[in-house]
């Protein structure tokens, strides 16, 4: 199988463009997962052992996965 230069240009081409969508998309992604840095999620701090966590934010008290107390949404 030989290539004519046009097939060979356009692979290149091609083959440019995927690398710079790949990378674009690899950006977008790393921009959605870490730009914000706080989530929506609730944070709790336990009244028995003050161990800070964070949970679901449809949720108005947590149990402690530390030592199994409930709290309420902690308020800063
Ligand atoms: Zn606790």
């Amino acid at each position: 199988m030989t290539l004519t230069l046009s097939e060979l240009l356009f692979s290149y081409v091609a083959v440019l463009l995927m690398g710079l969508a790949v990378v674009g998309l690899y950006f977008e992604f790393r921009r959605r997962h870490f730009g914000p840095l706080r989530s929506d999620d609730n944070v709790f701090r336990c009244e028995e052992c003050g161990y800070v966590y964070t949970d679901d934010p449809n949720v108005e008290r947590s149990r402690c996965p530390h030592c199994s107390a409930m709290n309420a949404k902690f308020n800063f």
